[in-house]
């Protein structure tokens, strides 16, 4: 499996998964056949975390070969990201105390061997082990993988979730605060309050296509408990005004400009901010940072085939930036942080329309949220 940093390879990946495999994903979607064998799934979410291909784009495309209804659980799937966005945006506290907890806990565990053994696929858990080693070397895995990970990593081997999601942060290509934050607690059972999800020997063998048995696990836990409770912020994500005269940033996260809502409009300057380890409170390993730093380069190398002006900042540039200036939204996480923490205000924030229309359907579970996804399709397609 590997993970190209073009554009044109993750189109090509997307337009081969529809012709080939969308057909069976509904019932073939939950299997992990291994690293080997990744064809029941798209393994897109590295381009969509970073905004190589959009999510409008994916649902444009798999609309073309099959109608909505046949279509139905895969627009879900690729829409659960703006869902877990929307649902952090309207409670940005849930991240910052997520990265508070996560200090103090790192301090508390640096040499705790349990912990140690669970890094370092030294476990007496042998999927465990063996997944551990997966994500280290491909960056990736598959989503019910992830699901068996995080629960075995809190139920069985009795470890904090949010240095398991510090953990996933570091390795996956498409780390992403909202979707790994919140599929964490979702697993632990706090985001659905007292429903956690658990992991079983009979589920990973059937889903593993029987690659892993005997498993020992604890198969009767209870949920997490957590006595914050987060209220819900009311933000109507709103535009700043347009000028010709102004700068655009772009974060990691929505790297196509060409894709945007904002393509038909020009800017000043165009700046690809790259967000090094020096400056995220999460380090990430040395192949994700070069992974990001690579998507950028493509991203700036095609626009300035088109004559566009742009290139690459480090995100310390910011500072020094003393006009006004535009941004994509970067979303809750690393980047948010360090223009908050370094109380710059010269910037002033684009939003995707999707995001504008879909998170004020956030504030609720998913099975609400679902049931706003015709009217968002309506809306975009
Ligand atoms: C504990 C845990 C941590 C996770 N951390 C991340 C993370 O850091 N970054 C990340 O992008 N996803 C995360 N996910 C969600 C999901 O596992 C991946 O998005 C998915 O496995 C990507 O593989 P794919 O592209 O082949 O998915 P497909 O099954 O082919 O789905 C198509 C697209 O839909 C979206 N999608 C599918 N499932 C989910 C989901 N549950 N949540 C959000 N979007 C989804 C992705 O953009 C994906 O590319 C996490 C899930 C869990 C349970």
């Amino acid at each position: 499996m590997d993970f190209d940093t073009s554009r044109l390879f993750a189109i090509k990946r997307l337009n081969n998964f529809i012709e080939e495999n969308l057909v069976k994903y509904s019932k073939l979607r939950n299997f992990d056949f291994g690293p080997d064998n990744r064809s029941n799934i798209s393994c897109l979410s590295p381009y969509v975390s970073h905004g190589i291909i959009s999510e409008i784009e994916i649902i444009n495309q798999s609309l073309k070969k099959f109608s909505f209804v046949k279509n139905e659980k895969f627009i879900q799937e690729v829409l659960w990201r703006i869902y877990w966005k929307g649902w952090l945006e309207l409670r940005p506290n849930v991240w910052l105390d997520y990265l508070e907890d996560l200090k103090k806990l790192k301090e508390n565990f640096k040499n705790n061997q349990n912990y140690l053994n669970a890094i370092n696929g030294k476990t007496n858990i042998e999927c465990f082990n063996y997944w551990v080693n997966e994500l280290k070397n491909h960056n990736y895995l598959h989503n019910h993988t992830r699901m068996w990970f995080a629960s075995i990593w809190i139920f069985t081997l009795d470890l904090p979730w949010q240095l398991g999601a510090e953990f996933f942060m570091r390795h996956l290509f498409d780390g992403d605060s909202a979707s790994n934050t919140l599929g964490w607690r979702w697993v632990a059972g706090l985001q659905t309050k007292g429903k956690n999800y658990v992991a079983s020997e009979w589920n990973i063998k059937k889903f593993s296509n029987n690659r892993f048995k005997n498993i020992k696990l604890n198969e009767n836990p209870i949920p997490v408990v957590d006595n914050k409770s987060y209220s819900i912020l009311n933000n109507s994500f709103l535009n700043a005004n347009l000028s010709k005269s102004q700068d655009l940033l772009i974060f990691e996260n929505n790297l196509s400009f060409e894709q945007s809502d904002f393509n038909n409009q020009s800017f000043k300057n165009i700046y690809f901010v790259f967000n090094g380890n020096e400056t995220r409170q999460i380090k990430l390993d040395e192949k994700v940072i070069n992974f990001k730093r690579s998507l950028i380069s493509n991203q700036i190398k095609d626009l300035n085939n088109k004559s566009l002006n742009c290139k690459m900042i480090n995100i310390q540039d910011i500072k020094d930036m003393k006009e006004s200036f535009l941004g994509f939204y970067p979303s809750i996480g690393e980047n948010l942080d360090y223009i908050n923490s370094n109380n710059i205000k010269n910037i002033f924030f684009l939003y995707r329309k999707i995001d504008q229309y879909s998170w004020k359907y956030c504030s609720k579970g998913f099975f609400n949220f679902k049931n706003y996804i015709p009217k968002i399709v309506q809306e975009f397609i």
